[in-house]
């Protein structure tokens, strides 16, 4: 047994630890001091963030007030970022957000969770594609994306404008459809769009049946789609490894994530790409009391895609674990699902749907989409 008040503190507002934050406003046992560290005000939800570049949702539409959730909660929300770990120590390093007076420098914890989700890592960037972190526009961290979004269209309301997005991942495909359906129909005429895969087909990964629909949808919408990798971004032009230079205003980038740099040397176990490594509690392999989820983490028992399914999945286990750690009572594994419906927005109307070997498309995609993304936000707005 425990003595006393224990702290438990949670790293980012990620879409688990929304789910945690609304479970302790259901439920907080009062030896337990909860403190939230994360540094916006808003959690931004990434599933509507190619709906706001369609220009379909407002920002506001799109993301999660984070100081009802944290009130109703009772939790302390210290408006800042992990810049380090020291799991030997149970300390957590802290960068205060910009403009934030009287954060401290550390935190200290007896159970820590983390869901601070997967980063661009600028430095890494740097080495693998010269010029990128400098001259291109990159969709993470998504709250600096959506807030420089409006510039674009600003530049495409007064000239037409040559975009391209670099990656071909389901995130880069989206907001290739989006942005073309919002600089066609608010921009000037003879604007042109390009997705540069990387080299392999668009939507690696998936099956050769969703890759056809979503070329035939590319095609049909007037955007080239280059296999080729990106190797540098300088000022008008994307570098392609063939030797060619791609004239480009707008160069968006959405290719794969990185584990946070803050991870290494924090004495915890991490798998090969520097992740979170935990167990099937999503309870860290070296430290019992770290427990971490979504894009974040890896499964080491049963390692899965990286997506905000997975991640929103996460979210009752972590709550019902975070909470039985605190009382010493038993951990419940948490399987997560073997398939998940993926909805693939092409813009405002038109989605593919894919479920294992199973794909359609249609209005009625986007639809099912648009419901389900709303009904994520609402969940977690005040009634
Ligand atoms: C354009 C786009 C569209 C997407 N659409 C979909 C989709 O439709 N369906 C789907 O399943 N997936 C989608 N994804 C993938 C999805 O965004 C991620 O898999 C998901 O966000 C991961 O959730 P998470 O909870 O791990 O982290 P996140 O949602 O990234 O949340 C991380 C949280 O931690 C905070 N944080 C970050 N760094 C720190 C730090 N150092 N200290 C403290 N707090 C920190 C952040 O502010 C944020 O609150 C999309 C991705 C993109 C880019």
């Amino acid at each position: 047994m425990h003595h006393g008040i224990q702290k438990l503190l949670l790293l980012g507002a990620g879409h688990a630890h929304l789910h945690v934050l609304a479970s302790l406003a259901r439920q907080r046992p009062a030896d337990l001091d909860v403190t939230l560290l994360t540094p916006y005000p808003h959690q931004t939800y990434s599933g509507m963030t190619p709906g706001f570049v369609a220009g379909h949702y407002t920002e506001d539409e799109g993301r999660i007030a984070l100081e009802p959730l944290v009130r109703a909660a009772g939790v302390r929300w210290v408006q800042g970022r992990c810049i380090g770990i020291d799991a030997s120590a149970r300390t957590v390093q802290v960068s205060a957000a910009q403009g934030m007076q009287g954060v401290p420098a550390s935190l200290g914890y007896h159970v820590l969770s983390i869901d601070t989700g997967a980063t661009l890592d600028r430095t890494r960037l740097e080495t693998d594609m010269p010029g990128a972190a400098t001259h291109a526009l990159a969709i993470r961290p998504i709250e600096a994306f959506t807030a420089l979004w409006p510039q674009v269209m600003t530049m495409a309301r007064r000239q037409p404008v040559s975009l391209a997005v670099v990656g071909a991942g389901a995130g880069g495909v989206e907001l290739v459809f989006a942005a073309e359906q919002a600089i066609r129909r608010n921009g000037q005429q003879g604007a042109s769009f390009t997705l540069v895969t990387g080299g392999p087909e668009v939507l690696a990964g998936y099956s050769a049946g969703v890759q056809r629909r979503v070329l035939n949808q590319l095609k049909r919408r007037g955007i080239t789609v280059l296999r080729e990798a990106c190797t540098g971004i300088s000022e008008g032009e994307v570098h392609l490894g063939n030797g060619a230079r791609l004239a480009c205003d707008v160069p968006l980038l959405a290719i794969g994530t990185h584990a946070p740099a803050w991870l290494q040397g924090s004495g915890l176990a991490l798998s090969e790409g520097g992740h979170v490594l935990v167990n099937a509690c999503q309870q860290s392999t070296s430290h019992p009391e770290v427990f971490a989820a979504g894009d974040v983490s890896t499964r080491a028992d049963l390692p899965h895609a990286r997506s905000g399914v997975y991640a929103v999945r996460a979210g009752p286990p972590l709550a019902h674990n975070l909470l039985a750690a605190h009382k010493h009572q038993p951990l419940k594994p948490h399987m997560p699902p073997r398939h998940t419906l993926n909805l693939i927005s092409c813009g405002t109307g038109h989605a593919i749907a894919t479920y294992g070997p199973l794909h359609a498309e249609g209005a009625w995609a986007w639809w099912w989409k648009n419901r389900i993304d709303q009904a994520f936000v609402t969940r977690y707005r005040p009634s």
